[in-house]
């Protein structure tokens, strides 16, 4: 078999995903194989390979991520594309926290992994996940270039102003404290696309793009380069998402220590996984809100208001720092899909040159790919483009792997 195909891992702290792509064809391919490897270290454990034709699922309990990669491996042997036997062009890594090491995705060889290592105070929950499945799969497949790929390296053109926060420059440039934005994979991806749908040189674009998933972040981004985003040290900061707080007064957590006698964990716990959508509503899945909010629940719509509210303030703050809009982008899971959201979030903008069509916003036509979905009397357009945050990953690790 040619090397045609790149495998994608995502090594996450229990989990670890995984898909094999064609880098060279476009976002409407399936996956040739998808992977899921979950509960590791717990009881019981599950694998789940797919591919275009079979499927295969296992059920014991997984010691460690290496004992589960490897098996996952060789339940893809078993149904015929083992990736010993695809001759995989690459393998892209995905790692959260690039710090201000890594600007850009980067093969790994000589000191990365070091390099990595010595940002795991930045990201102790993601980086230690990505550092073990890297060797995992390094061991398993030492033939195939590895590269990885940063969901903070977009974010790292920022300028100054807006990247550094006013904390005593002093602590902030010991600690390395400071806005490094996350999800860039995924706003790289949808925004290079935008200026060919407005027909418009890429240099002169300005555009905001809303990240709206489990996790969820804006950008302003100017001649496809990011100039502010809404995350910051950690993904913590800006919306409201899921589970986390998004912005959110540090004299919050002063307060909390104080006065209710929390330690630093259980606050990080609080704001971390058990505010945002969650804590307000008791539901961190937008479709439930929705129930809920259909139902008559007055705290999800409340948390549906913070939560739309939130995203306002960003865009209209972009707006103003980019100095006029060209085009608005809706993707991930809830971008791409809640319509009342992309409604609310730009209603009574028509002052502002945004004006929401609803018919296209309601896409009873089913179109799966990018669309436009404000009126063409808008002057800003407004857009949804499904995100595909893999093949983006496959892309760089094929072109790196090749350069
Ligand atoms: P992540 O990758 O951050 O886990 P996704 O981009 O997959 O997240 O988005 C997950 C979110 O998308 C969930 O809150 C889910 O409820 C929401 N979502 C998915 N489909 C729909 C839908 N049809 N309507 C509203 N929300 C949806």
């Amino acid at each position: 078999m040619s090397n045609k195909y790149a495998l994608v891992l995502n090594s996450g702290s229990s989990s670890i995903k995984f898909q094999v792509l064609d880098p060279t064809a476009d976002s409407t391919q399936e996956p040739f194989v998808s992977g899921l490897v979950e509960r590791i270290g717990e009881k019981s454990g599950h694998i789940k390979i797919q591919t275009e034709t079979t499927k295969m699922e296992d059920t014991r309990p997984i010691l460690s991520h290496s004992v589960g990669l490897e098996r996952a491996f060789g339940m893809m042997t078993l149904l015929g594309v083992g990736p010993q036997d695809l001759d995989l062009c690459a393998v892209g890594h995905r790692v959260v926290h690039g710090g201000d090491e890594f600007h850009a995705p980067e093969l790994i060889e000589g000191d990365v992994l070091d390099r990595l290592r010595a940002l795991i105070p930045l990201a102790p929950l993601h980086n230690p996940a990505h550092i073990d499945g890297i060797e995992n799969a390094q061991a398993l497949l030492p033939d195939v270039p590895h590269v990885a790929v940063f969901d903070t390296s977009f974010f790292s053109t920022m300028p100054e102003s807006a990247a550094n926060y006013a904390l005593n420059f002093e602590v902030a440039r010991k600690y390395h404290i400071r806005r490094y934005g996350f999800h860039g994979t995924s706003h790289e991806y949808v925004s290079r696309q935008v200026p060919g749908l407005l027909n418009k040189d890429p240099e002169e674009v300005k555009q905001i793009t809303l990240h709206l998933g489990n996790g969820a972040s804006a950008a302003a981004i100017r001649g496809g380069k990011a100039v502010d985003t809404s995350m910051g040290l950690t993904p913590l900061a800006g919306l409201v998402m899921g589970t986390r707080t998004g912005d959110i007064d540090p004299g919050v957590i002063f307060h909390l220590e104080r006065s209710a006698n929390m330690k630093v964990d259980d606050i990080d716990n609080l704001l971390n996984r058990k505010s945002g959508l969650k804590g307000m509503a008791g539901v961190n899945d937008f479709r439930e809100l929705q129930t809920l909010i259909d139902e008559g629940n007055e705290d999800a719509k409340l948390a549906y208001d913070v939560y739309i509210h939130g995203l306002r303030r960003f865009i209209g703050s972009y707006m103003l720092i980019l100095g006029g809009v060209d085009a608005i982008t809706f993707t991930a899971g809830v971008g791409e899909n809640a319509v009342g959201v992309r409604k609310d979030a730009l209603a009574n903008l028509e002052a502002f040159g945004i004006e929401i069509d609803d018919q296209r916003n309601l896409n009873e036509e089913g179109i799966e790919g990018p669309r436009l979905i404000s009126t063409d009397d808008s002057k800003v357009k407004v857009f949804v483009v499904p995100t595909n945050e893999e093949l983006a990953i496959a892309r760089y690790a094929y072109e790196i792997a090749s350069s």
